[in-house]
This record gives C-alpha cells, structure tokens and sequence, in this order.
C-alpha cells in the first residue's frame, strides 16, 4: 500500500492555469494532481483551492484518490474560524466570496467565488467533505448556501 503522497503529482503552473495566491498569507500555493485533478493547496496552512468544476472531477475519483485527499487534508487547530476572520477575496479574480455552511453540520463550511465559482476550503474541510456522500452534500449546501 503506498503512502498518499505516492500517488500525487505536482505541477507546475501554466498561462491558462496561474499560480493561486492563498488569500489568507499571501503564499503561492501548490499545484498537485490527485488522480487527474489538479488542486491548489498552501504547504503552509493546508488551506485548499478548487477552480469551477473540480469539486465535481473530485467526487467522480475513485475511493483510493478520495483517501489520499482526506489522508493529506487534517484539519489543523491554528485556522482562523470564518465568523472571526470574515469574507475574503478570490484569489482568482478578486470578488467577494461567499461563505456556504452545511445546514446539517456547522463544521463544514466553505467559501465559494460568486464569479468564477472557485472554492477555497480550510485545512481539513475538504477531507470531512470526503466522509459523506459528497456530491449530494455539496448540492443540498449549494442550493440552501
Ligand atoms: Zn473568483
């Protein structure tokens, strides 16, 4: 059985895919490519970034990449709770986003880009994302957030 990080593959960034600046530090986060998605995190604080429709290429995976993302994605007590540090801007094209929390469960929470649909989770949220039946959870958050 080989260790998460056998099967991810960093990228490097292109003209149509920039690197993404995390929002919260100002840190270039990385491009790795998890079973042909490719998602932005920050080494730094495990922040996460999804462009439109990689949420979506996510939950197609099969178990063994949805393991590797919650094998990598902790959360980590340090993040600073969205009621504390309040909206931020997409790192994408600089529009407010919007925080949309889980009606069910107050703990998963993400912020979405109003504009190009890009979403920015903390450390952990992504992985807790993974436990449930994942598309449904992010339809019902979507369509009550
Ligand atoms: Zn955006």
């Amino acid at each position: 059985m080989p260790g998460a990080w056998d099967l991810i593959k960093e990228v490097e960034p292109t003209d149509g895919d920039p690197v993404v600046v995390n929002p919260l530090n100002g840190e270039a986060m990385r491009k790795l490519d998890i079973g042909g998605v490719k998602i932005d995190r920050c080494e730094t604080t495990g922040a996460i970034w999804l462009d439109r429709g990689e949420l979506g290429q996510l939950a197609l995976l099969d178990a063994r990449y949805k393991g590797v993302i919650k094998a990598i994605d902790r959360r980590r007590p340090d993040d600073v709770p969205r009621e504390t540090r309040g909206p931020i801007a997409c790192p994408r094209d600089g529009a407010t986003m919007l925080i949309v929390r889980d009606p069910d469960d107050e703990a998963v929470e993400f912020d979405v880009c109003p504009d190009c649909g890009g979403c920015f989770f903390d450390s952990g949220e992504l992985g807790e994302l993974t436990e449930y039946s994942f598309t449904d959870r992010i339809r019902v958050m979507l369509g009550r957030g």
